[in-house]
């Protein structure tokens, strides 16, 4: 039976993608040898890294505007630690809009003075917040694009005076979007571009420098810019993944022609949601999350038989994050309209029946 995958992360990927993945684990390129057994210092190697910098750094419109695209390890949970050890001098602000944001939170505060500039616990962090002020003595502003367990998304770029660092985990080349606006964004792999193992980091190379402590070579961005993103062995298999969904992206017309297609897949899940008398949305519509649509049943009851529906039709990973409860279905670039389709039909379904 085809499955339909709406899990949150590690997430689906194009089919294709894991095809090509699959066959240059057996062989690369009739190299004779296969992409993870050759040396990271091959040639082989070196172009795939370079195009998928490049690759990356197009798609973003930031080719040629000062900025390097890395490819790292240890998760977005590291990018929590490194942005603040290499850019947090005295004092920096954060827009907290969940579980996330509160951890990155957490580990700048071991490097200066973090003020938190908003938040939406008050509410389970089901909005965005709006109307506050930044004051123009942070060294940046921390904020995360979309909220992978709550379902929320910034629609706009906050206008700000200091540099703007951005967790874009789960919706990086999601959406066309002026990235140009942010210094230094990051997204862990595993929710929209590849496998676990490696994590993306666009910067802006006139940011870097400035901090006066000492920093470790492995998370230095400056090392890792210097070393091409092999300062160490890099995870080659993860990178080459990423790569492969980066030529997918762009073949399917870029973020732009993407962001069409989510916005469409996202307004006909969200519909039913709204339509049905049977599921309430989570979100604040207007912040609603075009890559994960939470949602919970009015009458917890009808639990069981939603959930016997939507094993039957074959969809997978729906369970909603402890924090949130019921539903969260994670729709990213990969996923298929007739997914979308599918798990409404199960909805409907359910109306009917009870
Ligand atoms: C999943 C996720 C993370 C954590 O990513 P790791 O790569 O597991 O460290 C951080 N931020 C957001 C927005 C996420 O969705």
């Amino acid at each position: 039976m085809k499955i339909h995958n709406f899990s949150a992360g590690p997430s689906i990927l194009p089919q294709e993608v894991m095809e090509q993945a699959s066959a240059a684990v057996l062989e690369l390129d009739n190299s004779g040898l296969s992409l993870i057994e050759i040396s990271h210092r091959s040639k082989s190697f070196i172009s795939i890294m370079e195009e998928a910098c490049e690759l990356a750094l197009r798609l973003t419109g930031l080719s040629g505007k000062g900025y390097k695209a890395l490819f790292l390890q240890g998760g977005a949970s590291q990018q929590f630690l490194m942005t603040a050890y290499n850019l947090l001098e005295k004092k920096a602000g954060y827009i907290n809009t969940g579980t996330w944001s509160t951890k990155a939170m957490k580990e700048a505060e071991l490097f200066g003075k973090v003020v938190e500039i908003a938040s939406s616990k008050d509410q389970n962090f089901n909005y965005i917040p709006e109307g506050y002020d930044i004051p123009s003595d942070l060294d940046y502003l921390h904020l995360t694009t979309n909220n992978t367990i709550f379902g929320t998304q910034y629609k706009e770029i906050p206008d700000t005076q200091v540099p703007l660092v951005a967790d874009m985990s789960s919706d990086v080349f999601s959406r066309k979007w002026d990235y140009s606006k942010f210094d230094l964004f990051y997204a862990g792999a595993q929710k929209n571009m590849g496998p676990a193992g490696t994590t993306l980091v666009i910067v802006k190379e006139e940011l870097l420098g400035n901090v006066s402590r000492s920093i470790p070579s492995m998370l230095d961005y400056t090392v890792q810019i210097k070393g091409g993103s092999m300062f160490n062995t890099p995870p080659v298999f993860a990178i080459f993944t990423s790569l492969l969904t980066l030529r997918w992206i762009e073949a399917q017309g870029g973020v732009e022609a993407i962001g069409k297609k989510n916005s469409i897949k996202a307004t006909h899940l969200y519909g039913e949601i709204d339509k049905n008398s049977k599921f309430i949305g989570f979100a604040a519509q207007k912040d609603r999350s075009e890559m994960n649509a939470t949602f919970n049943l009015v009458d917890p009851q009808l639990a069981a038989p939603f959930d016997a529906l939507c094993e039957a039709a074959g969809i997978s990973g729906l369970k909603g994050h402890r924090s949130v409860g019921g539903y969260r279905a994670s729709i990213y670039n990969a996923l298929p309209m007739k997914s979308i389709e599918t798990l409404v039909d199960c909805m409907q379904v359910l109306e009917k029946k009870y």
